[in-house]
Protein backbone atom coordinates (compact mmCIF):
# COMPACT_ATOMS: atom_id res chain seq x y z
CA UNK A 1 0.00 0.00 0.00
CA UNK A 2 1.69 3.34 -1.00
CA UNK A 3 1.46 6.46 0.72
CA UNK A 4 -1.99 8.87 -0.61
CA UNK A 5 -0.62 10.59 -2.91
CA UNK A 6 -4.02 12.21 -3.17
CA UNK A 7 -3.64 16.15 -2.42
CA UNK A 8 -7.23 17.55 -3.41
CA UNK A 9 -9.58 18.03 -1.56
CA UNK A 10 -13.00 15.55 -0.58
CA UNK A 11 -16.24 17.40 -0.66
CA UNK A 12 -19.13 16.55 1.83
CA UNK A 13 -21.76 18.41 0.39
CA UNK A 14 -20.71 22.05 -0.14
CA UNK A 15 -18.00 21.75 2.67
CA UNK A 16 -14.20 21.08 1.50
CA UNK A 17 -12.42 18.84 3.54
CA UNK A 18 -8.69 19.09 2.91
CA UNK A 19 -5.33 17.20 4.96
CA UNK A 20 -2.43 19.00 5.97
CA UNK A 21 0.85 17.70 6.64
CA UNK A 22 1.42 17.65 10.23
CA UNK A 23 4.36 15.85 11.09
CA UNK A 24 5.15 12.08 10.02
CA UNK A 25 6.27 10.16 12.50
CA UNK A 26 6.96 5.95 13.48
CA UNK A 27 5.29 4.21 16.19
CA UNK A 28 5.55 0.50 17.60
CA UNK A 29 3.15 -1.74 16.11
CA UNK A 30 2.35 -3.68 18.97
CA UNK A 31 1.28 -0.38 21.22
CA UNK A 32 -0.68 0.76 17.80
CA UNK A 33 -2.60 -2.39 17.67
CA UNK A 34 -2.39 -3.69 21.40
CA UNK A 35 -4.44 -6.80 21.72
CA UNK A 36 -4.28 -7.95 18.00
CA UNK A 37 -1.41 -10.42 17.27
CA UNK A 38 0.77 -9.02 14.94
CA UNK A 39 0.03 -12.13 12.15
CA UNK A 40 -3.21 -10.47 11.40
CA UNK A 41 -2.40 -6.76 11.86
CA UNK A 42 0.68 -7.05 9.51
CA UNK A 43 -1.55 -8.03 6.54
CA UNK A 44 -3.20 -4.53 7.04
CA UNK A 45 -0.91 -2.21 7.73
CA UNK A 46 2.78 -1.97 6.70
CA UNK A 47 5.66 -2.50 9.40
CA UNK A 48 9.33 -2.46 9.40
CA UNK A 49 12.26 -4.78 10.28
CA UNK A 50 11.84 -3.13 14.14
CA UNK A 51 8.34 -3.27 14.19
CA UNK A 52 7.69 0.53 14.05
CA UNK A 53 4.49 1.38 11.35
CA UNK A 54 4.57 4.56 9.25
CA UNK A 55 2.09 7.32 10.73
CA UNK A 56 1.20 11.09 9.44
CA UNK A 57 -0.45 13.71 11.96
CA UNK A 58 -2.46 15.01 9.78
CA UNK A 59 -5.04 17.73 10.78
CA UNK A 60 -8.27 18.15 8.41
CA UNK A 61 -8.96 21.65 7.03
CA UNK A 62 -12.68 21.89 7.12
CA UNK A 63 -13.79 25.03 5.26
CA UNK A 64 -17.78 25.49 5.17
CA UNK A 65 -17.74 28.76 2.47
CA UNK A 66 -18.28 31.10 6.17
CA UNK A 67 -15.71 29.34 8.40
CA UNK A 68 -12.36 27.43 7.93
CA UNK A 69 -12.38 24.55 10.84
CA UNK A 70 -9.18 22.68 12.12
CA UNK A 71 -9.34 19.14 13.16
CA UNK A 72 -6.15 19.39 15.18
CA UNK A 73 -3.16 20.33 14.97
CA UNK A 74 -0.26 18.20 14.32
CA UNK A 75 2.78 17.65 16.05
CA UNK A 76 4.10 21.32 16.21
CA UNK A 77 7.80 22.28 15.92
CA UNK A 78 8.94 22.28 19.17
CA UNK A 79 9.00 18.46 19.85
CA UNK A 80 13.29 18.61 20.98
CA UNK A 81 15.98 16.49 19.24
CA UNK A 82 15.34 13.60 21.49
CA UNK A 83 12.06 13.13 20.90
CA UNK A 84 12.30 13.95 17.30
CA UNK A 85 14.63 10.55 17.01
CA UNK A 86 12.54 8.55 20.07
CA UNK A 87 9.35 8.76 16.98
CA UNK A 88 11.64 8.63 14.37
CA UNK A 89 10.04 11.72 12.94
CA UNK A 90 11.02 11.76 9.14
CA UNK A 91 8.72 15.00 8.02
CA UNK A 92 7.93 17.91 9.92
CA UNK A 93 5.17 19.63 10.74
CA UNK A 94 4.63 22.08 8.37
CA UNK A 95 0.48 23.42 8.66
CA UNK A 96 1.25 27.28 8.21
CA UNK A 97 2.88 26.57 4.65
CA UNK A 98 0.04 24.65 4.33
CA UNK A 99 -2.47 26.90 5.02
CA UNK A 100 -0.60 29.79 2.32
CA UNK A 101 -1.02 26.84 -0.18
CA UNK A 102 -4.68 26.45 0.11
CA UNK A 103 -5.20 30.39 -0.09
CA UNK A 104 -5.13 31.24 4.06
CA UNK A 105 -2.72 31.90 6.30
CA UNK A 106 -3.13 30.79 9.86
CA UNK A 107 -5.10 34.32 11.15
CA UNK A 108 -7.66 32.94 9.07
CA UNK A 109 -8.49 29.78 10.60
CA UNK A 110 -12.11 30.49 12.80
CA UNK A 111 -11.92 27.08 15.13
CA UNK A 112 -9.50 24.45 16.15
CA UNK A 113 -11.40 21.58 17.41
CA UNK A 114 -9.13 19.60 19.66
CA UNK A 115 -10.42 15.84 19.47
CA UNK A 116 -7.95 15.26 22.47
CA UNK A 117 -5.29 16.74 23.83
CA UNK A 118 -2.16 13.96 23.70
CA UNK A 119 0.86 16.07 21.81
CA UNK A 120 0.43 14.69 18.57
CA UNK A 121 -3.10 16.27 18.24
CA UNK A 122 -2.02 18.99 20.60
CA UNK A 123 1.36 19.95 19.49
CA UNK A 124 0.80 22.70 16.99
CA UNK A 125 -1.74 24.78 19.34
CA UNK A 126 1.00 26.60 20.21
CA UNK A 127 4.56 27.39 17.24
CA UNK A 128 7.76 28.58 17.86
CA UNK A 129 8.28 31.73 15.56
CA UNK A 130 11.32 32.03 13.35
CA UNK A 131 12.74 34.65 15.85
CA UNK A 132 12.29 31.81 18.65
CA UNK A 133 9.16 33.35 19.59
CA UNK A 134 6.50 30.68 21.30
CA UNK A 135 2.87 32.11 20.01
CA UNK A 136 -0.61 30.84 19.58
CA UNK A 137 -0.52 29.17 15.72
CA UNK A 138 -4.29 30.04 15.26
CA UNK A 139 -4.10 33.62 17.08
CA UNK A 140 -8.02 34.03 15.91
CA UNK A 141 -9.48 30.84 16.63
CA UNK A 142 -10.92 29.45 19.36
CA UNK A 143 -9.70 26.78 20.68
CA UNK A 144 -12.55 23.75 21.66
CA UNK A 145 -11.73 21.03 23.89
CA UNK A 146 -13.91 19.20 26.22
CA UNK A 147 -14.22 19.79 29.88
CA UNK A 148 -12.43 17.06 31.32
CA UNK A 149 -10.10 16.68 28.91
CA UNK A 150 -8.73 20.38 29.96
CA UNK A 151 -9.29 19.27 33.78
CA UNK A 152 -7.02 16.09 33.05
CA UNK A 153 -4.57 18.24 31.25
CA UNK A 154 -4.56 20.36 34.58
CA UNK A 155 -3.71 17.43 36.50
CA UNK A 156 -2.22 13.96 34.32
CA UNK A 157 -2.40 11.37 35.81
CA UNK A 158 1.01 9.48 35.70
CA UNK A 159 1.03 7.72 32.51
CA UNK A 160 -0.85 11.12 30.82
CA UNK A 161 2.18 13.12 32.18
CA UNK A 162 4.31 12.12 29.05
CA UNK A 163 1.47 13.31 26.59
CA UNK A 164 -0.04 16.29 28.44
CA UNK A 165 2.27 18.08 27.89
CA UNK A 166 2.82 21.71 29.38
CA UNK A 167 4.15 23.97 26.84
CA UNK A 168 1.59 23.11 24.54
CA UNK A 169 -0.78 24.57 26.30
CA UNK A 170 0.23 27.54 28.94
CA UNK A 171 -0.21 30.32 26.63
CA UNK A 172 -3.27 29.10 25.38
CA UNK A 173 -4.75 29.32 29.00
CA UNK A 174 -4.49 32.66 29.24
CA UNK A 175 -4.93 34.23 26.25
CA UNK A 176 -9.10 34.00 25.81
CA UNK A 177 -8.79 31.84 22.95
CA UNK A 178 -10.25 28.84 24.78
CA UNK A 179 -13.79 27.36 25.03
CA UNK A 180 -14.41 24.12 27.05
CA UNK A 181 -17.48 22.50 26.12
CA UNK A 182 -19.34 19.43 27.10
CA UNK A 183 -21.94 16.69 25.60
CA UNK A 184 -22.65 17.69 21.84
CA UNK A 185 -22.29 20.86 20.63
CA UNK A 186 -22.65 22.14 17.24
CA UNK A 187 -20.09 25.00 16.87
CA UNK A 188 -21.37 26.23 12.82
CA UNK A 189 -23.95 25.21 10.71
CA UNK A 190 -22.80 21.36 9.67
CA UNK A 191 -19.99 21.33 11.89
CA UNK A 192 -20.49 19.35 15.76
CA UNK A 193 -18.29 17.22 18.05
CA UNK A 194 -19.35 14.47 20.43
CA UNK A 195 -18.11 13.68 23.14
CA UNK A 196 -16.70 9.35 23.22
CA UNK A 197 -14.82 8.64 25.64
CA UNK A 198 -12.63 5.83 25.15
CA UNK A 199 -9.09 6.99 24.20
CA UNK A 200 -8.65 9.65 26.71
CA UNK A 201 -11.73 10.73 28.96
CA UNK A 202 -12.65 13.94 27.58
CA UNK A 203 -12.08 12.53 23.94
CA UNK A 204 -14.58 13.82 21.12
CA UNK A 205 -15.65 13.20 17.65
CA UNK A 206 -16.83 15.44 14.92
CA UNK A 207 -19.55 15.36 12.77
CA UNK A 208 -19.57 17.17 9.13
CA UNK A 209 -22.76 17.53 7.28
CA UNK A 210 -23.98 19.62 4.22
CA UNK A 211 -26.79 19.10 1.80
CA UNK A 212 -27.03 15.17 2.14
CA UNK A 213 -23.61 13.97 3.08
CA UNK A 214 -22.26 13.18 6.07
CA UNK A 215 -18.56 12.75 7.46
CA UNK A 216 -17.85 11.02 10.74
CA UNK A 217 -14.14 11.89 12.08
CA UNK A 218 -13.22 9.40 14.96
CA UNK A 219 -10.27 10.56 16.36
CA UNK A 220 -7.99 8.04 17.82
CA UNK A 221 -11.35 5.86 18.37
CA UNK A 222 -9.86 4.94 15.15
CA UNK A 223 -6.72 6.30 13.96
CA UNK A 224 -6.58 4.37 10.84
CA UNK A 225 -8.64 2.66 8.37
CA UNK A 226 -6.83 -1.05 10.03
CA UNK A 227 -8.57 -0.16 13.27
CA UNK A 228 -11.78 0.06 12.06
CA UNK A 229 -12.60 -3.76 13.44
CA UNK A 230 -14.14 -2.22 16.60
CA UNK A 231 -11.99 -5.01 18.92
CA UNK A 232 -8.77 -3.64 17.42
CA UNK A 233 -7.90 -1.05 19.65
CA UNK A 234 -4.90 0.30 20.61
CA UNK A 235 -2.57 -0.19 24.05
CA UNK A 236 -3.21 3.42 24.35
CA UNK A 237 -5.96 3.29 24.67
CA UNK A 238 -7.02 4.26 28.60
CA UNK A 239 -10.74 2.58 27.95
CA UNK A 240 -10.56 0.47 25.49
CA UNK A 241 -14.18 -1.09 26.67
CA UNK A 242 -15.40 2.36 25.38
CA UNK A 243 -13.60 2.32 22.69
CA UNK A 244 -15.10 -0.87 21.41
CA UNK A 245 -18.66 0.61 22.55
CA UNK A 246 -18.34 3.95 20.91
CA UNK A 247 -16.65 2.40 18.12
CA UNK A 248 -19.79 -0.54 17.51
CA UNK A 249 -22.27 2.52 17.67
CA UNK A 250 -20.66 4.91 15.47
CA UNK A 251 -19.57 2.55 12.80
CA UNK A 252 -23.11 1.17 12.87
CA UNK A 253 -25.12 4.95 13.01
CA UNK A 254 -22.46 6.25 9.63
CA UNK A 255 -22.43 3.01 7.99
CA UNK A 256 -26.49 3.45 7.98
CA UNK A 257 -25.68 7.21 6.62
CA UNK A 258 -23.62 6.05 4.02
CA UNK A 259 -20.52 8.60 5.71
CA UNK A 260 -17.28 8.84 4.93
CA UNK A 261 -14.90 7.28 7.71
CA UNK A 262 -12.24 10.31 8.06
CA UNK A 263 -8.28 9.45 9.66
CA UNK A 264 -5.93 11.63 11.13
CA UNK A 265 -2.89 8.92 11.29
CA UNK A 266 -3.36 6.96 8.22
CA UNK A 267 -0.93 7.90 5.40
CA UNK A 268 -2.76 5.48 3.17
CA UNK A 269 -5.96 5.69 3.51
CA UNK A 270 -7.55 9.69 4.35
CA UNK A 271 -11.05 8.52 4.13
CA UNK A 272 -13.36 5.59 3.41
CA UNK A 273 -16.43 4.57 2.93
CA UNK A 274 -18.01 1.09 4.38
CA UNK A 275 -20.02 -1.61 3.15
CA UNK A 276 -22.50 -3.28 6.05
CA UNK A 277 -19.74 -6.25 6.75
CA UNK A 278 -17.23 -3.81 6.91
CA UNK A 279 -15.26 -3.71 3.46
CA UNK A 280 -14.15 -0.49 1.68
CA UNK A 281 -16.12 0.26 -0.42
CA UNK A 282 -14.90 3.50 -1.18
CA UNK A 283 -11.62 5.28 -0.47
CA UNK A 284 -9.55 8.37 -0.72
ZN1 LIG B 1 -3.05 10.19 18.06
Amino acid sequence: MDVNPTHGPLYIGDIEIRWLQGGFFHLDGGTMFGPVPKVLWQRRYAVDNDNLIPMCNDPLLVRTGDMNVLIDTGIGNKLNEKLRAIYKVTSSWDVPAQLIAAGLTRHDIDLVLLTHCDFDHAGGILMLTEEGEKELTFPEALHIIHKREWEDVKNPNSRAESTYLPENFDLLETSGRLELVEGETTLCPGITVFHSGGHTRGHQVVEIQSLESTAIHLGDLCPTHAHLNPLWVMAYDNFPLDVIARKEEYLKKYREKDSWFTFYHDPFVRACKLAADGTLTKTW
